[in-house]
């Protein structure tokens, strides 16, 4: 059997790498629908344990899930004036309900079924998931209203990427309503703080938290919050926001309560989301030139199994230590596959699995067996930590879980030292700005003057956008007194870099 053909190098073309990894890896495939992509039962393992952990979270705070339909009528979205015109060219409209024969034997649309008002695929389900709060929503008794839904949304994207950006994904939308501006401010800002939790904890995928500039804002919202990562090629990757949105949608879908006074007001809304772009984040954040690594927390299998042996008789010696250290570890809560398969070389499964990025292998040989030891191969290292350890057998199946643990605060400490390495703070000169944009990339913490002409001239010039308004504890302790476009007196620190 012919060698497999190795990945192209990140350092050589980082989206045919990414592109790679993700097919031969076999998360996602494409689809005979343009724009859309299958995600493959491995990628879909990810993406629930994804949903397994946010989940439990947005529980944790209170929420509860429910399910809103994926057809909006047309009038809804046109009643939000801002969110209108954000999406408007993005949407995909159902304007019949039949086909019928055609003269050729083929198929055509009934135009007798042509709906009266076109129903739009949803794009977001702020219109219909407030309207419903307004019929539930009576006094000020009935706030907050915490609801989280798990579905599909629609944005007719014409550039797509596995993962990153494809015309239909899957993603969670929360949606609350508050009695007041405070508490709907306080929500925003908690959800962000769970995402970050998640991205830290979870997928080692440190982000940088802010707000967004106006321009970066979310249609509809007064003030959009986001979680920026910075991927290995130096370009952020908006990996979650949520949004503050005042009373926007209250007023247009009459969302009223009485308040302890008795006075009637609108109420105060907040969204926020994460998607399977996640997948594509994580990708992005810890795979290397030989495939996945997936963090044990996330990882469909945290470790797997590979028996050697090279003559019959050894083969069931050898298959009876493995299955049974299977067991140990599966009573033990770790995720565990053994690769029995036969007519298929070790080294052959040692490849496919570090392509899948199983963060830990156990080899069991015979030799292993007569010596009640397992080789123990980690599928990266990120400092001194020895990649191949040969260690009793008693002690490695009762260590797995630590070892997992080990691996898992690894992957976030590497992640955050590179996101350092990778940021640039204290930019005042517009020359270097560009120098570092056009060249290495990374996050470029600089001055704002904080007017739109600054912000349009950088990103026609560089590409580059700001990515957030970074909150306190991520600003340069010394606050940049000019803006790094024209000089003029900075309003605030920002944080700029090219962007998925
Ligand atoms: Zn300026």
């Amino acid at each position: 059997m012919a060698a497999e053909k190795g990945l192209t190098p990140r350092a050589e073309d980082f989206s045919a790498w990414y592109n790679e990894v993700v097919l031969r890896g076999e998360l996602a495939d494409y689809s005979p629908v343009r724009g859309c992509m299958v995600i493959r039962p491995y990628g879909y393992g990810i993406w629930e344990n994804m949903q397994r952990a946010l989940d439990r979270m947005f529980k944790e705070t209170g929420h509860q899930n429910a399910y809103f339909p994926l057809f909006i009528p047309q009038s809804f979205i046109a009643r939000e004036a801002e969110h209108v015109e954000g999406f408007a060219k993005e949407m995909a409209v159902v304007t019949h309900t039949r086909l019928r024969a055609s003269a050729d034997g083929g198929l055509e649309v009934d135009p007798d079924s042509k709906l009266e008002e076109p129903l739009i695929v949803r794009p977001t389900s702020e219109t219909i998931i407030y309207s419903m709060f307004a019929k539930w929503v009576q006094s000020y008794r009935d706030l907050p209203l915490l609801i989280n839904q798990w579905a599909n949304v629609v944005r007719w994207e014409m550039r797509t990427r596995l993962f990153l950006r494809t015309a239909e994904f899957l993603w969670q939308e929360g949606h609350t309503a508050h009695a007041t501006e405070a508490e709907a401010e306080e929500e925003a800002r908690r959800m962000l703080g769970v995402y970050r939790d998640f991205m830290d904890n979870w997928m080692a995928m440190p982000p940088v938290l802010g707000r967004k500039s106006d321009s970066e804002r979310f249609p509809g919202a007064v003030r959009t919050y986001s979680c920026e990562a910075l991927m290995q090629d130096n370009r952020a990757l908006q990996a979650g926001t949520s949004h503050m949105l005042g009373q926007n949608f209250a007023r247009q879908f009459d969302l009223k309560f009485q308040s302890e006074s008795g006075a009637e007001e609108y109420a105060w809304n907040t969204s926020w989301g994460v998607s399977t772009r996640l997948i594509g984040g994580l990708v992005m954040t810890h795979g290397d030139d030989t495939g996945l690594v997936i963090p044990p927390r996330l990882a469909p299998y945290q470790v797997v199994i590979i028996p050697i042996y090279r003559r019959d008789e050894e083969r069931a010696l050898v298959l009876e230590k493995a299955e049974h250290a299977k067991e140990a570890l599966r009573n033990d809560g770790v995720s565990v596959y053994l690769d029995a398969r036969e007519g298929m070389t070790p080294g052959a499964k040692f490849y496919e699995w570090e392509r899948k990025g199983v963060p830990l292998r156990i080899e069991i040989g015979p030799r292993d067996v007569a010596q009640e030891q397992l080789v123990l191969v980690r599928r990266a290292v990120y400092g001194e930590e020895l990649r191949k350890e040969t260690v009793g057998e008693a002690e490695a199946l009762a260590g797995i879980r630590t070892r997992l643990e080990a691996i898992q605060q690894a992957m976030l400490a590497a992640a955050v030292r590179r996101r350092e390495q990778n940021s640039y703070r204290g930019v005042e000169d517009y020359g270097r700005f560009r120098e570092i944009i056009d060249g290495s990339g990374g996050f470029v913490y600089a001055g704002w003057c904080g007017s739109a002409e600054c912000e349009a001239r950088v990103k026609e010039e560089t590409k580059a956008t700001i990515r957030v308004l970074p909150f306190e504890e991520f600003r340069t302790p010394e606050a940049p007194a000019r803006c790094v476009v024209c000089g003029g007196e900075a309003r605030e620190e920002a944080v700029w870099a090219r962007a998925y």
